[in-house]
């Protein structure tokens, strides 16, 4: 199958990558649903991992489609064990260090790089600051703690920035790990009588990162021990990144201290996705998928109707395209909107819990204590103008109507006075702490 898989790859990359990246790489063997190939060299691998690790998959799946993950070893390393021994523990992947003294970093995502990150407006700042981090520059600002709803691309840009300071900054010690595999670290110290080591550990880190903080909240030895972690490194001037699903400030049974702590360095958030990012990443995936299938036709308006009707969360449109991609393979059909709506019945009634534009205007009224005729109606007073434009920029965000629609459900208002009052807030999401906050606060009871 080995020859299968190169064959579609030459097609997908063209001669000249495949002769540079794909031809020195070969198949080592496979275990436990990952594929693992023999690189020349860890530049090699990472190039490869980086720029087509992605389509290796996609390739790698369409044979066998059990395969989660594939990863890249230098031939040194697997040159003795051609195959694994039965159930002998996994070798450590490219990405993981294999010093005794140094924290094992986890596995990285190879699909998770900076180029398959797209950007739009709920999660510039975002992807700015982990941009900025993934320089491996001088610390500006630590930590770096990136929040949001699941599914919006967090550990996604933990994995960029470690991918990126592996090639950009090698000589530094880059971990990542998520909160439980912090406390697992730690518990097992603990247990084995071992703590001087875990300490001595993390002394050699220059990059920490972890995923997922809130998981230690409540689990007090493990909030101690990760605050003085931290505190050792940030004092070190070692950069920390840190992401939650929540801001700092909300994360409950976490101590006071350490949510100060927090919130030191730059706090940003990954919005939900709104119609014109999830469009993007539709289309870029689309893209992918096409090099994959590459005789599926899709008809005009099955993207925009995805972005309209599928869920804010990455990770539940993804999967949708991935399903629809391989129904039409199997049925030998073109992608219609038919076909959509047929294959992907289930997700599409799941997400059809759509909030409404009343339901978002009575919610703005009742936290800004103005009148529900008063946002709708025609006074243009700074009381009513803000909420009223709050309300329409959380239509905008969170309904899937458009600009005119949204005026109409105004008191009839033009859409250009929509699309001013939507640019307004976002101008003043960046600027204004409180608005901020209102919106934050009024997405999450809306979302319920
Ligand atoms: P989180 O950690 O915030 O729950 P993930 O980083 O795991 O979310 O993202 C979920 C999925 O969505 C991943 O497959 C990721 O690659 C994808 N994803 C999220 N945001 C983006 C984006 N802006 N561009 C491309 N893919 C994205
Ligand atoms: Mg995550």
């Amino acid at each position: 199958q080995w020859g299968q898989l190169k064959q579609n790859l030459l097609a997908s990359v063209g001669k000249n990558n495949f002769k540079n990246w794909i031809e020195p790489l070969e198949l080592s063997y496979i275990a436990d649903g990952v594929v693992t190939f023999a690189v020349p060299t860890v530049f090699l691998g990472n190039y490869v991992s980086q720029n087509f690790g992605d389509l290796i998959l996609y390739h790698v799946n369409s044979l066998a489609p059990d395969v989660r993950r594939i990863q890249f070893q230098t031939a040194a390393n697997t040159t003795a064990t051609p195959k694994p021994e039965p159930k002998a523990a996994e070798p450590e992947p490219v990405a993981a260090t294999a010093d005794e003294n140094q924290v094992p970093t986890a596995p990285l995502d190879a699909r998770f790089t900076f180029d398959s990150f797209v950007v739009g407006k709920p999660n510039e700042l975002a992807h700015a600051a982990a941009k900025r981090v993934a320089e491996g520059g001088p610390v500006t600002f630590n930590p770096l703690f990136l929040y949001g709803g699941v599914g919006l691309g967090k550990t996604h840009l933990m994995h960029a920035i470690a991918w990126e300071l592996k090639t950009r900054r090698p000589d530094l010690n880059v971990v990542y790990l998520s909160a439980e595999q912090f406390m697992y670290r730690f518990v097992q110290a603990l247990r084995d009588r071992k703590m001087m080591d875990f300490k001595e550990m993390f002394r050699s880190v220059d990059v920490l990162m972890v995923d997922d903080v809130q998981f230690i909240a409540g689990k007090d030895s493990t909030q101690e021990e990760f605050f003085h972690t931290f505190n050792a490194l940030v004092d070190q001037n070692k950069q920390i990144i840190i992401s939650a699903d929540r801001a700092p400030g909300e994360i409950q049974n976490l101590e006071e201290r350490i949510k100060s702590r927090l919130q030191c360095g730059l706090v940003v958030d990954l919005h939900p996705t709104d119609y014109e990012l999830r469009l993007g990443i539709l289309q870029t995936k689309t893209d992918q998928f096409f090099r994959q299938y590459p005789d599926l036709k899709m008809a005009d308006g099955v993207l925009e109707f995805l972005a309209h009707r599928i869920s804010t969360n990455v990770r539940v449109l993804e999967g949708a395209l991935t399903r629809l991609f391989a129904f039409a393979s199997l049925v030998g059909h073109e992608i219609t909107l038919e076909l959509t709506q047929d294959c992907l019945a289930d997700v599409l009634r799941a997400s059809e819990r759509k909030i409404s534009v009343e339901e978002i205007q009575r919610q703005v009224s009742d936290h800004y204590n103005i009148r529900l005729s008063d946002m709708i109606g025609p006074k243009r007073l700074r009381n009513f103008a803000r909420p009223r434009q709050v309300a329409m920029y959380l239509c905008k965000q969170m309904t899937s109507r458009s600009l005119p629609e949204i005026g109409r459900r105004f008191g009839g208002r033009d859409h250009t006075t929509v699309m001013h009052g939507v640019k307004r807030i976002e101008e003043l999401r960046t600027q204004d702490a409180q608005i901020a906050e209102d919106l934050e606060l009024l997405r999450r009871t809306l979302e319920g």
